[in-house]
């Protein structure tokens, strides 16, 4: 039942940082003492979005808007939300937030994503901001309200992009604002004030005390930062963008959207080590695969840091797949396989037999990902690529083959607990497996790596089957120690017709 908006909603404080809670008062706003960074090294500017609301209100809004190209819904209220801190809205501050697209989970404390809770949170509590510092932050928005992604608020609804903006500037490091300040019509108050106006809407523009908080935290504007003036090109992956401006160093990285919470290292959609010309005001580089249509900045850690934000629409196109590398592999599935095709981008992902597995994107011509089990030996499938801009197919292209022998172990190796032993083979196998201590005997006509006494044998008598997938997992339960310390692992296992082939051995120590 959500709860219809007729008290007071409040904007809470943050979560998990006591210290927070009692930040320093300078005039009317307050600040927790942190600032995120923008360098190779600890790179805190991104953010994202997981649309996980679940008002359809909340992320309905099919307007594109120029200004925030590739960004609907949910997405393009928060996006705003976030922007409204940026340099060109006012002020003189050296902030910039960089948009990185749609999340496909909440991610954890540090991954500066925005979501819903999927619950109610109580207390009038619209929103949270968890773990505000340098090292990132999240945003969760309360369901018990009906969420509102604008662009107009009505029928009590709550603003997501007011409150967004609210709860971003905890993010970046901004606490409540005190005194008097709140005490005046919604139109003058701070957008970091406790509780929102009416449904929120004043709350997406920041007004002076808000500006005077974050050129507190960030400082004014220096002279030699970045600036672009425009963006020139035809904006598809790997074709060449110009960009023209003021104050590029000598050698400069350009950021683009790219779907990303690496926060350091080599950044998936950068394009690092750009030469820049005619005296720093012009840069040219290829869109890289792994761009999205968002932002794209100007970003040189050394000389003033982080440009203005430009919107970039990246125009996809479908790829094309021609191989997969190896063309076989094993029933059990997890064996790397690379496919080689043309216009891959940062959206694509590789499907087994219809079915999504792990994908990485390394180039436009080039992913790799993980084969899941498959169904059944000498079964083809196809593998597809599919992106935003469409997809491809080659059929029958991948063979799946009998699983190699093998015995591995997992589990807990404790006394007392379970130990997990998992048979690979040909699909209808039949198996034993002999646990004990190691050594050597011979047991049914076969050389069981293990001495007597045998504490677990799981005859195949006992109907043992690696079944159609050629896998079955055998639990030890109660692994007795410490008679023995050292155990060992094998058995035989019975291929259709064929002969009896010996399980390797695999031994392990039992754990105190
Ligand atoms: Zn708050």
């Amino acid at each position: 039942m959500k709860r219809s908006k007729t008290t007071i909603a409040i904007l809470t404080c943050v979560t998990a940082a006591v210290v927070f809670c009692s930040p320093s008062v300078m005039m009317g706003y307050t600040i927790f003492g942190f600032a995120l960074g923008q360098s190779t090294s600890n790179y805190q500017r991104d953010h994202r979005v997981f649309c996980n609301f679940e008002d359809n209100a909340a992320n309905n809004n099919s307007n594109p808007e120029a200004a925030f190209p590739g960004a609907l819904g949910a997405k393009l209220a928060l996006w705003k939300a976030a922007v409204a801190w940026n340099s060109q809205n006012g002020g003189n501050r050296a902030f910039e937030s960089d948009w990185q697209g749609e999340a496909n989970s909440g991610g954890n404390v540090n991954q500066n994503t925005s979501s819903s809770l999927e619950q109610s949170c109580g207390g009038g509590t619209l929103a949270f901001t968890e773990n505000p510092d340098n090292s990132g932050w999240r945003i969760k928005y309360c369901e018990e309200w009906t969420w509102e992604d604008g662009p107009t608020v009505t029928g009590g609804r709550v603003d997501l992009q007011g409150v967004g903006a609210h709860e971003y500037g905890h993010a970046i490091g901004i606490g409540h604002s005190q005194g008097g300040n709140c005490n005046v019509g919604c139109s003058s108050r701070p957008t970091m004030c406790a509780s929102i106006c009416s449904n929120g809407v004043s709350e997406r523009t920041i007004n002076g005390d808000d500006r005077g908080a974050i050129t507190d935290i960030y400082g004014s504007i220096p002279g030699n930062k970045p600036l672009i003036t425009n963006v020139t090109g035809f904006s598809t992956v790997g074709s060449p963008i110009t960009i023209t401006g003021s104050n590029f160093a000598a050698n400069v990285a350009v950021k683009f959207t790219a779907n990303t919470t690496q926060d350091s290292g080599v950044i998936p959609g950068v394009v690092y080590g750009a030469m820049t010309t005619n005296g720093g005001t012009e840069v040219v580089v290829n869109i890289p695969f792994d761009a999205l249509s968002g932002n794209v900045f100007v970003w040189q850690s050394g000389q003033g840091g982080l440009s203005n934000y430009w919107p970039l629409e990246i125009i996809e196109i479908a790829p094309t797949v021609s191989m997969i590398d190896p063309p076989c592999g094993q029933l059990r599935g997890g064996e790397t396989v690379t496919v080689q095709g043309s216009n891959f981008s940062g959206s694509a992902e590789i499907f087994l037999d219809g079915q999504a597995i792990s994908t990485t994107a390394l180039t436009s011509t080039m992913l790799t990902g993980v084969t899941p089990e498959g169904s059944g030996p000498g079964t083809f499938v196809d593998v597809t690529v599919t992106q935003d801009a469409g997809s491809d197919t080659l059929p029958n292209a991948f063979e799946y083959k009998e699983n190699e022998i093998a015995v591995e172990l997992s589990g807990s190796l404790r006394a007392g607990t379970n130990l997990k032993i998992d048979v690979y083979g040909p699909a209808n196998s039949r198996v034993a497996v002999a646990v004990g201590s190691p050594g050597e005997i011979k047991r049914l006509g076969f050389c069981f790596c293990i001495e007597s006494p045998f504490p677990f044998v799981q005859r195949y008598g006992a109907g043992h089957n690696t079944g159609p997938t050629g896998h079955i997992q055998i639990v030890w339960s109660g692994i007795q120690g410490p008679v023995f310390t050292q155990w060992s692992v094998t058995g035989v296992i019975d291929p259709p017709a064929s002969s009896n082939i010996q399980l390797p051995c695999e031994s392990f120590s039992v754990l105190p």
